[in-house]
């Protein structure tokens, strides 16, 4: 063990003793406080992070991992990825900072922003920080005067069009600027590298990966032929981080191997490497988070309360969180958020059709409409699964604000695995099967699925 992380970090989970016991112990704890603030609050289970490495290691064993820290930059998972080795792939100064501070060496960061401040780059010239992306000429100027001895990869476009969340709209140099950044970073005495690409997040097609590796061959040829000593591909992310994605990882992986192959086999001296971000935290945090005002609106003029009692309505619940904190990914990442409930409602309860609101006094303020609920009170919880990508530890970028409590948990046996750095014997067998006995164990819920249109609300 590196001593990243120590026991004290987290909740170690016993056998028979599950992530959703902890949280109901803590929602209890919660609804019992004599404080009059209500917050909302995460349980994180860093067995399913430890779980996913394992995963990672198995299907892409040529590709070196870095993650993304503004998808997640909680302590917790900044430690325990520390732990399990590796390389961390920071956006700004903030966390540059951030992981230095808990202990990774410069030589495992990686400031991989084709957009950056000056300050930012001086920052990484004094502290260690060699590796720098860059898409244009205009940040290649700024690298040879605040960063001469940094050692660029050049960010290259993909075609993302099919991608949900896209970033080759604002990031990437297109294949045919690469030849003129190329010969402008030589002239300037400007070491390039390596290639990187991102395919963007949702990307339903993995031949995206495969084509990009294709392009990432051809910057590598122009680059030699220009005298550049090219022996970094940096994959990117995109990958899923969610069981049940349209493209399964195992999928993706098979793909990239194969193109890897092809065009970077084995042996070539390339060192590959991927920065992923959502693949490793999105399912391991789950979110509870309690309703704070309820109010019958007419469900054609939402917004205009009920007056007679017989039209169609819908019953807006606001929660301590909305769109403007964690649930941004409605609004960046088009997810339908859909929440577990704690009480099981009885077969002779009415559904009524739901929308659940944030706190802000705002129209655009909406987290998910026409959901079937039994009638909900002031005080309750409603938990949400998948909720660790993009949602906390945003604060690197907003200057270190952070509102939610996480709550750490990690099952013994996958604490184990991790300081052997080992997967359990009986684990080694397949990816799949690697997938599940170390996270702490949520159960298959119940699904109340009232009506084709509507989304369904599950059960706890
Ligand atoms: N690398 C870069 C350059 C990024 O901009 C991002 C996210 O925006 C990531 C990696 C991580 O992406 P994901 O969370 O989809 O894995």
């Amino acid at each position: 063990m590196a001593g990243y992380l120590r026991e004290t970090d987290f909740v170690m989970v016993e056998e028979g003793f599950s992530t959703r016991d902890l949280l109901e112990e803590l929602t209890l704890g919660a609804s019992q406080a004599t404080t009059e603030e209500v917050a909302a609050f995460f349980v994180a289970d860093l067995g399913a992070v430890v779980r996913k490495h394992f995963c990672f290691l198995k299907c892409l064993p040529r590709v070196r991992s870095f993650y993304a820290v503004k998808c997640n930059s909680s302590p917790g998972v900044l430690k325990v990825l520390a732990e399990l080795g590796l390389g961390f792939s920071c956006a700004n100064k903030a966390e540059m900072e951030l992981v230095q501070h808990i202990g990774v060496p410069a030589s495992k960061i990686i400031y991989a922003n084709p957009c950056k401040q000056i300050a930012h780059i001086k920052y990484a010239a004094k502290h260690g920080v060699q590796l720098l992306s860059f898409d244009n000429e205009m940040e290649l100027a700024k690298v040879v005067k605040s960063h001469p001895r940094a050692r660029m990869v050049l960010c290259v476009a993909t075609e993302d069009s099919h991608s949900l969340s896209r970033l080759s709209l604002r990031f990437g140099a297109s294949l045919k600027s690469c030849r003129h950044l190329l010969e402008n970073a030589r002239r300037d005495h400007v070491e390039v590298v390596g290639v990187s690409f991102h395919i963007g997040s949702g990307c339903p097609d993995p031949q995206a990966y495969a084509q990009s590796i294709a392009d990432a061959r051809l910057v590598f040829e122009m680059g030699a032929e220009l005298g550049h000593r090219m022996h970094i591909l940096d994959l990117g992310g995109g990958f899923p981080g969610v069981e049940g994605a349209k493209v399964r990882f195992e999928e993706i992986a098979s793909v990239i191997n194969s193109a890897l192959d092809l065009y970077f086999p084995e042996g070539c001296g390339v060192d590959i490497l991927a920065k992923l971000g959502r693949y490793y935290v999105t399912s391991a945090f789950t979110l509870a988070v309690s309703i704070i005002a309820k109010k019958e609106v007419l469900l054609d003029q939402p917004g205009r309360e009920e007056e007679t009692g017989s039209a169609p309505k819908t019953i807006m619940y606001h929660l301590s969180e909305g769109v403007y904190g964690i649930f941004n990914s409605v609004l960046f990442d088009n997810t339908c958020p859909t929440p577990i409930l704690q009480k099981k409602p009885s077969t002779d309860q009415t559904l009524c059709c739901s929308s659940l609101r944030g706190p802000a006094a705002s129209g655009c303020d909406c987290i998910a409409e026409g959901l079937w609920l039994p009638q909900l009170h002031v005080g309750d919880w409603l938990v949400f699964e998948n909720m660790g990508a993009y949602t906390v530890g945003m604060g690197s970028l907003l200057r270190g604000a952070q509102t939610c409590r996480i709550t750490y948990a990690m099952s013994r046996v996958a604490w184990e695995a991790l300081q052997g750095q080992l997967l359990p014997a009986e684990q080694d067998e397949d990816a799949e099967g690697m997938c599940k006995p170390l996270s702490c164990g949520w159960e298959i819920t119940d699904t109340l699925c009232m009506g084709p249109v509507f989304t369904p609300a599950s059960i706890m």
